[in-house]
């Protein structure tokens, strides 16, 4: 992968790349998309990183389908696919982790202690492998896209980092390879996610600005329904991921919420309403 990058570079051209775990869908192929605009050439890499998964969480079960993502990632353009194995990724006396301070210990971090250190290692590696000059990720995991761009910067990554929208079911729920896991009755409770996020925005368009009262509403209106069990429920700066008292135009409302074993993750912008919230 490495060589045929570093060929692809000294002819001049320029290498987009869109990192995923694979089970394609509409999110990732909107990555594939502006990929495509955005480069000479379009790599995808595919690989369910075991570091990133914790002790007990889904690593065995996580949905593949290389086949099915093959088929439509030829239907993108996609130039490359590099879909290593975790045994080529991490060889025996593997030892070197890339770890971010701060940021990663908050929300998903306190859940998941350790997964933001197996994020920035394997994008690091992924980097440094595919050579690329543009890389694009979802809001969908906004905390991740965070980090990874304090890693890049810190780091000197000769290379930009693209944030895009977040793509929806047409019910509001975030398209994630995760939704696959949920029985009938929990994905209707999982529009609790993207419902919280409206209910706030319309909170705040209506004047409110005091964050522990929007989450206070917010959370009440989770917990009416017995289903979903909430994980964090927080509005924060969009780079520092703090935790801001008063909402203003960097305010992001994150949540991630349990259905059953299911462990699902929304945000949005607060201000101004919709615009910030879809791009
Ligand atoms: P994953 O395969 O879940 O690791 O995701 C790979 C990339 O796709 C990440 O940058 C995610 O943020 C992005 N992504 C996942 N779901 C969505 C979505 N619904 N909309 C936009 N991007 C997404």
């Amino acid at each position: 992968m490495q060589q045929w990058s570093r060929q692809q570079k000294a002819a001049g051209r320029r290498i987009a790349f869109v990192p995923t775990m694979g089970f394609l869908h509409r999110g990732h192929l909107s990555l594939l998309e502006e990929g495509r605009k955005n480069g000479d050439l379009l790599v995808l890499s595919i690989f369910v990183n075991p570091a990133q998964f914790g002790v007990g969480e889904d690593y065995e079960d996580y949905p593949r389908d290389l086949k099915a993502d093959g088929a439509l990632a030829e239907k993108a353009g996609v130039d490359v696919i590099f879909a290593p194995s975790a045994g080529q990724m991490y060889p025996r006396g593997y030892a070197t982790w890339v770890d971010v301070e701060g940021i990663t210990e908050l929300l998903c971090g306190a859940s998941r202690p350790g997964h933001f250190r197996g994020v920035t290692t394997v994008v690091s590696k992924l980097f440094n492998i595919v050579l690329p000059d543009i890389a694009f990720f979802g809001n969908k995991d906004f905390q991740q896209l965070a980090v990874i761009r304090r890693m890049a910067l810190d780091q000197n990554m000769p290379l930009e980092i693209v944030g895009l929208p977040i793509v929806r079911e047409t019910d509001g729920l975030a398209l994630s390879s995760r939704n696959s896991y949920l029985s009938a009755e929990q994905r209707i409770q999982a529009l609790t996610l993207s419902q919280s996020l409206a209910a706030a925005r319309q909170l705040v368009s209506e004047g409110m600005g005091d964050s522990a009262q929007i989450l206070g509403a917010v959370r009440a209106l989770i917990e009416v329904n017995p289903g979903p069990r909430i994980d964090y429920l927080q509005i924060c700066h969009q780079f520092s991921l703090q935790n801001q008292p008063q909402v203003d135009a960097d305010s992001v409302l994150l949540l991630a919420v349990y259905l059953g074993k299911t462990r699902l993750i929304d945000n949005c912008f607060l201000l101004p309403e919709a615009v910030r919230c879809e791009g």
